[in-house]
């Protein structure tokens, strides 16, 4: 992956470049943006291209350098991880960071640093991180990837180069989808205006490939919802438990449904629906449902989405939320 291969994110690009090529790089960068905007593949990006033999404004991907740092195995480029996914702590960022940067670049220009949900740093942690952004090494350079900017300290936030990444255009990501991926361009679109302009998630989905038969699934069951008696229900939950595996997409695309026949009881309006092709299903839906209905039944999806990524029965759950949007 080079810069010219990235989908959008021209602002962030032309900074780095531009302070690539007049030797102006900063010891501590903020990436900001929401997940799966292309924070990661940015910093890697620029990682490699600081690390690169040539020393261009592209990472050559021949040299050494590249070729160690595309298989993640570059000794000066250092992702930070994590033991809980709720916390950064304070020891994590002392030995991984803190206590190493000291030490000299093995073979490289740089020693860089890329330290990703930066968001869920304790105070402790940033404040174990200061020091170092506030007196860093030559050679130091530190990017710091969050989706909540809000959570570092104002203290951390002054001393770095702020970049936020920007939602990519719509027809960028169309085509992207369509002539990389080999997607149809109704499918493409669908990808798209389920993950809101995010081409991460619309890729991810894009790279699913039960993706169209989770579709279907979900037009299925919610299509015949109301129709549906209690044996049916559980034929219906067990024909969901095979998208075990993708069952937050399969949850989302059940909320979407439902945000379709709100957004079309409100304004009428086909053109912004997902499932465009349900339209005459939905409207009915629309009909007899009230505003208040609706959003109890998107409530009650997210609250089972929750259930189930704490392992609740997932049985018991699907079928309980089944009931719910059953009823009117
Ligand atoms: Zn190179």
């Amino acid at each position: 992956m080079i810069f010219k291969h990235i989908v959008g994110h021209e602002d962030i690009i032309r900074h780095f470049k531009s302070s690539i090529e007049m030797g102006k790089v900063s010891h501590a960068y903020i990436l900001n943006g929401e997940v799966d905007s292309g924070k990661k593949m940015l910093a890697r990006v620029f990682a490699r291209t600081l690390q690169c033999e040539e020393g261009g404004t592209e990472p050559c991907g021949k040299c050494q350098s590249c070729l160690q740092a595309e298989t993640m195995n570059h000794p000066d480029i250092i992702t930070v991880t994590h033991e809980k996914p709720d916390v950064i702590s304070v020891e994590e960022i002392r030995q991984q960071l803190v206590e190493s940067i000291g030490i000299k670049p093995y073979k490289s220009r740089y020693k860089i640093y890329i330290v990703p949900d930066a968001q869920l740093m304790n105070v402790q942690a940033q404040n174990a991180l200061l020091k170092t952004i506030e007196e860093p090494p030559e050679y130091g350079v530190i990017m710091l990837l969050t989706s909540n900017i809000d959570k570092l300290l104002p203290t951390v936030t002054s001393r770095c180069m702020v970049l936020n990444t920007k939602p990519i255009r719509e027809r960028d990501m169309l085509e992207y989808l369509v002539k990389e991926l080999g997607l149809t361009e109704e499918r493409a679109y669908f990808c798209l205006d389920f993950a809101q302009g995010n081409l991460g998630k619309a890729i991810k989905l894009a790279k699913n490939e039960e993706y169209s038969a989770i579709v279907d699934s979900v037009v299925n069951v919610l299509k015949k919802i109301h129709e549906l008696d209690v044996d049916d229900l559980t034929t219906a939950v067990s024909h969901i438990e095979q998208f075990k595996l993708s069952i937050d997409d399969y949850m989302d695309l059940m909320m979407m449904w439902y945000r379709d026949v709100l957004m079309l009881k409100v304004t009428g309006n086909i053109d912004k629906l997902l499932f465009k092709q349900e339209y005459s299903t939905m409207k009915k839906q629309a009909g007899v449902m009230s505003y208040q209905d609706i959003e109890e039944k998107i409530n009650a999806i997210a609250r089972a989405k929750e259930r189930i990524m704490v392992h609740a029965n997932f049985d018991v759950t699907m079928e309980l939320l089944l009931l719910t949007l059953k009823e009117n």
